[in-house]
């Protein structure tokens, strides 16, 4: 086993080294700008972005013609809710979204608001999914675009966006999913759900960093998207700016890859993590899986673990990368946002960790992190006076702390 264990790969993942073997030319050799027209480096170049376009556009049942290149997710949602909110200005200004969707949807939505837009912004429920009913019931004359995303970050929680899809297409409003986490890890079919749009990035999928994509339908409705950026008008005029032809290349070949091993690699992580999840309950009392289990990415599991700090957890297994429900924001632990969304105590919110198991996952690992979160797990127990209480028998709710 190689140390730190890696199991982290909601935040990012490690590129694929077929991914770089055919990154590689488009960084040395295959130099061309995909724009140059008047060579055959340019037209080696735009060769290759057309396949990573069509590899893209397979892994999500699209057209290679509906796909625009982006920086990354967070770009193709800002161009997303952005381009929607200006081009469709004069049909309406209300946007639909949810409370546990990524900053790059949340914070996009904050700007828009401050020029004229109303967003309404869906709770979810105790298992992290919105409800169909109050989405219909939010949708107004003035609505212009439901964004939800496919599958939360955190908590792996996977929305019922076919559904989602169809009360979209019945009320002629535009819907935008945030599918980072789920393209390459679960089936993903655009034209079958009735998405308009649809964002997706390299480094979650085992490609190069810095590289997405905006998947824009073109048929059934053709969307319109105001650019967001000005220039050569790359991209159908909807993003200008130099293709990053190795990222895209590297974009491309993740997806193809994911595309032929999606089937035994979903199966085989979703294994490790019922194996992860079922010896951690089975281990320990107190510990509780936040967001459903049967709606659920297969590589992704978040425990709270009742009477423990997260931060003082993560410290104990330093040996395993993992993240905690807390982020840290200058001075102060915030609980995580979505972890409260779902009604999770901020006690609960702080003492979670997240899971997130990928391609290079072992075995071996998980055994060693079931191991080790266990004992450390119980060993910050025995240091808890709370958890002693609890053990007495003592309802911690009804005991009124004074202060000293
Ligand atoms: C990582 C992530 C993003 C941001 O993607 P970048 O390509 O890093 O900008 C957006 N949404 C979700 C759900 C993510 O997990």
């Amino acid at each position: 086993m190689n140390f730190p264990i890696y199991m982290d790969y909601h935040a990012t993942t490690p590129l694929d080294q077929r991914v770089l073997d055919g990154m590689m030319p488009y960084m040395t050799s295959k130099f061309g700008n995909a724009a140059s027209r008047n060579h055959s480096f340019g037209w080696e170049a735009e060769e290759a972005v057309e396949t990573a376009r069509k590899q893209i556009a397979s892994l999500i049942g699209a057209t290679a013609k509906e796909i625009v290149f982006t920086s990354g997710a967070t770009e193709s949602n800002n161009l997303a809710l952005k381009g929607v909110a200006e081009m469709y200005a004069e049909r309406g200004n209300h946007i639909i979204t949810a409370s546990t969707e990524h900053k790059a949807t949340l914070d996009t939505c904050k700007r828009l608001e401050k020029h004229g837009c109303r967003i309404t912004i869906l709770p979810v429920m105790a298992d992290g999914l919105i409800d169909l009913d109050m989405l219909r019931e939010a949708i107004t004359e003035k609505t212009i675009l439901i964004s939800i995303m496919y599958a939360n970050n955190e908590i792996g929680v996977v929305q019922p966006i076919a559904e989602i899809g169809r009360i979209a297409k019945e009320k002629g409003v535009l819907f935008h999913t945030d599918a980072v986490q789920a393209t390459g890890k679960i089936p993903v079919d655009v034209t079958k759900d009735n998405i308009d749009m649809l964002s997706l990035s390299g480094h979650k999928i085992y490609g190069p960093k810095g590289v997405g994509a905006l998947y824009v339908r073109r048929r059934n409705p053709r969307v319109q998207l105001t650019a967001q950026m000005d220039g050569g008008g790359h991209e159908r005029g909807m993003r200008s700016g130099t293709l990053n032809v190795p990222g895209i290349v590297g974009l491309g070949k993740a997806c193809e890859i994911c595309r032929d091993e999606m089937p035994t690699e979903s199966k085989r992580l979703a294994a490790l993590r019922d194996k992860l999840k079922s010896a951690l309950l089975a281990n320990l009392d107190e510990t509780y899986v936040n967001g459903s289990i049967e709606h659920r990415l297969p590589n992704n599991l978040n425990i709270s673990f009742a009477y423990v700090e997260g931060e003082s957890l993560l410290m104990g297994i330093n040996d395993v990368a993992v993240s905690s429900g807390s982020a840290c924001t200058s001075a102060t632990l915030e609980p995580s946002y979505v972890l409260k969304a779902l009604g999770a105590g901020d006690d609960l919110a702080h003492s979670s960790i997240r899971f997130g198991l990928g391609r290079f996952t072992t075995e071996e690992e998980i055994d060693y992190v079931i191991g080790k979160v266990t004992e450390v797990v119980k060993k910050l127990r025995e240091l808890s006076p709370l958890y002693d209480m609890f053990k007495e028998g003592i309802d911690l709710s009804k005991v009124q702390w004074t202060a000293h």
